[in-house]
């Protein structure tokens, strides 16, 4: 396949959208972001890096990072997680209270802020760091090692996060927190404030195409987790929209509030593409639209 030539199509698909959506302004720190910036990378399971755009660009990876954690979580043979946290679609946007409440305690999936909370609490108790687990993993797997914290969005997240402590409180008030509520909160914040382009992360992803296979052939992921990470993406990794993203691109994907969305061909590559304008649901209006370009083109699709 000529992948340069499918992702410029992509981002052909990607600037049609131009104009919709809105950039997340809930920190000051990401209501700055480059409204035309767009970016897309592929990395495939037999070696081939590719871009286009601004795929070399940095940019808050946010919700992305809460794939990472899980993912270290349960390569740390740490199943024992599914007691504290479900694996259904919520159905409700990501920082809902809702069905918290509801459900005791028991967030409905790892990727929902509440679940994420618990998962970062979970690599907490198993590392001592949290969100420099999350940071090391993706310079190991891109290796890229000026790959950073920006920490004046950290901070801005810790200003601002009403919302998340007061799901971290109602955690805890459950016992379905082991470390303290503060702590949580700044290692959540800290790995959602890691910096990356579409080219980290397209190669930091490729694991969970390749069966688990970390670059250089190391396991990283049993093949049946990686299937699992694959399976609560498809479901749950683009929240109240995950159907919708099912339906249009086909693949398991995540995004953050930054405008980045990785997505995995199992068996062939990652994809991520990044835009900073976001539909309602926190999706990257424009990485959406290329990935649909990029899967309907291609035909590389679950499905
Ligand atoms: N830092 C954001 C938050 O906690 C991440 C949310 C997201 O990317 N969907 O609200």
């Amino acid at each position: 396949m000529d992948y340069e030539e499918l992702l410029r199509e992509a981002m052909r698909a990607a600037r049609a959208t131009a104009g919709r959506g809105r950039i997340a302004d809930y920190i000051p720190a990401l209501a700055g972001a480059d409204p035309h910036a767009f970016g897309m990378a592929i990395a495939t399971v037999d070696g081939q890096v590719h871009g286009v755009g601004d795929w070399e660009r940095p940019f808050s990876i946010q919700s992305v990072s809460k794939l990472f954690s899980l993912v270290l979580v349960l390569a740390h043979g740490g199943d024992a997680l599914w007691r504290r946290v479900g694996r259904e679609p919520s159905g409700n946007p990501f920082n809902s209270l809702v069905q918290l409440e509801n459900e005791q305690g028991i967030p409905r999936n790892p990727f929902i802020n509440a679940g994420a909370l618990v998962v970062t609490d979970r690599l907490l108790s198993l590392t001592g760091d949290a969100a420099g687990q999350v940071r090391e993993l993706l310079r190991a797997e891109s290796g890229n090692p000026d790959l950073a914290t920006d920490r004046d969005i950290a901070a801005s997240e810790a200003a601002h996060g009403h919302l998340n402590a007061a799901l971290a409180h109602f955690l805890a008030s459950h016992g379905n927190l082991e470390n303290e509520v503060e702590q949580v909160l700044e290692h959540y914040y800290g790995q959602c404030a890691i910096a990356a382009s579409c080219r980290d992360l397209a190669l930091a992803g490729r694991f969970l195409a390749h069966h688990g296979l970390r670059v250089g052939g190391a396991r990283l992921l049993s093949g049946s987790d990686a299937k699992r990470v694959n399976a609560v993406l498809l479901t749950c990794g683009t929240y109240d929209a995950a159907g919708d993203f099912a339906y249009r691109v086909g693949l398991p994907g995540k995004s953050g509030v930054g405008g980045g969305v990785l997505a995995v061909v199992p068996g062939r590559a990652a994809l991520c593409a990044w835009g900073p304008a976001l539909d309602a649901a926190g999706n990257s209006v424009a990485a959406v639209a290329a990935l649909d370009a990029f899967t309907t083109a291609t035909g590389l699709s679950v499905f």
